[in-house]
């Protein structure tokens, strides 16, 4: 019986520890990376949050859920190039910080609106 590679697949001699087809070492468990595309997460966020501030001038309501929906896309669309350490990594955080604060604009005049219509 061989050690079967966790990566490729390849059946290799069981004494063996680096996998004789890819090199991965057999003893590792291998995870595939998760696709995830951090630019078009701070581009959703961009466009959420300016939807946010621009919705306020339509209505106050709008303007504050698009808000809180900004809020924790930009939150989480400013993390995930942190990690993943996308070429963009830069570009992606500068748009997804753009739109979270577009989204606070978006929430506070939403709010104002809102709390002053009572
Ligand atoms: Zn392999």
């Amino acid at each position: 019986m061989g050690m079967r590679c966790p990566k490729c697949g390849h059946e290799n001699p069981s004494e063996t520890l680096f996998c004789e087809e890819c090199d991965w070492r057999l003893d590792q468990m291998y995870r595939p990376e998760k696709k995830r595309n951090p630019f078009m997460f701070a581009v959703l966020s961009l466009v959420i949050g300016a939807a946010a501030a621009a919705s306020y001038f339509a209505s106050g309501v709008a303007a504050l859920l698009l808000g809180i929906v900004g809020l924790l896309l930009g939150s989480y669309s400013i993390n995930i190039p942190r990690y993943l350490n996308p070429d963009n990594k830069t570009l992606c955080i500068a748009l997804a910080g753009v739109g979270t604060i577009l989204s606070v604009i978006g929430f506070i005049l939403g709010f104002a609106t809102v709390a002053g219509a009572f």
